[in-house]
């Protein structure tokens, strides 16, 4: 069976930049399933189908090929081939990738991918529903989390530092709208499974978390 490591938490908790440098440190694929939403929430908004009718947007997942590639430079997300990596990481695309993320067909679609690549391959998987639904059995489960203050605030240096102009309180309203559909909707919502580690990130560097999800991993995979 191959070494996963699930780390679940809410938008902002540092989940992929943490999942990357320890999945890079201790030798294996980071796969974020997040991206793999995201790519659907892009797909829709380009074609005009409205993030928020269910029928249609499960209509539109079938009907696509939604894979992930492993480069130097971290993850490839494609839609039919295009790679669509750099498109998908705006505030547009983040809400519609939560609303698209809220239909059962959409889930059982992505967790069936998701767990074919990581049936396969060692593998750290981050995104909200992977200790409870996508990789129950993984050796490592984390719940990485923050208070939302601390997450907007990372997020709105993170979005600076692309020249996107929304203000801290703008992302902060945005996150909590986001946490709320992602932790109140009716299929598999974001929550701690209860045999995930509980790691709150508030007051650590990202050094820090980093160290500590590593120790935790290497724990659990020499025994
Ligand atoms: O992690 P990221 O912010 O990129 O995820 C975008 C959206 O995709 C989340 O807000 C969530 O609604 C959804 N998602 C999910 N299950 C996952 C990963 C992401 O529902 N495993």
């Amino acid at each position: 069976m191959a070494f996963n490591i699930a780390i679940d938490g809410p938008v902002g908790a540092g989940k992929s930049s943490v999942a990357e440098e320890v999945a890079r440190r201790l030798g294996i694929l980071h796969l974020d399933t997040g991206a793999m939403y995201r790519a659907l929430g892009l797909t829709a908004l380009r074609r005009g189908v409205d993030p928020a009718l269910e029928e249609e947007v499960l209509g539109l997942c079938r009907s696509l090929h939604i894979t992930v590639s492993h480069e130097a430079d971290g993850q490839h997300t494609f839609v039919d081939g295009e790679d669509v990596t750099g498109l998908i990481r705006t505030p547009e695309v983040s809400m519609a990738a939560s609303t698209v993320s809220r239909y059962d067909g959409v889930r059982k679609e992505m967790v069936r991918l998701q767990q074919r690549m990581a049936a396969e391959t060692d593998m750290l998987v981050d995104g909200r529903d992977i200790c409870t639904t996508v990789l129950p059995e993984a050796t490592v489960k984390i719940f990485l989390t923050a208070s939302a203050e601390k997450r907007a605030w990372r997020r709105f240096l993170e979005m600076r530092e692309k020249g996107l102009p929304d203000s801290y309180e703008q992302v902060l309203e945005e996150l909590k709208k986001r946490d709320d559909q992602d932790m109140n909707r009716k299929v598999e919502p974001l929550r701690r499974a209860e045999d995930a580690v509980l790691l709150d990130s508030s007051d650590l560097s990202f050094e820090e978390v980093v160290e500590r999800v590593q120790a935790i991993a290497e724990e659990k995979r020499h025994g």
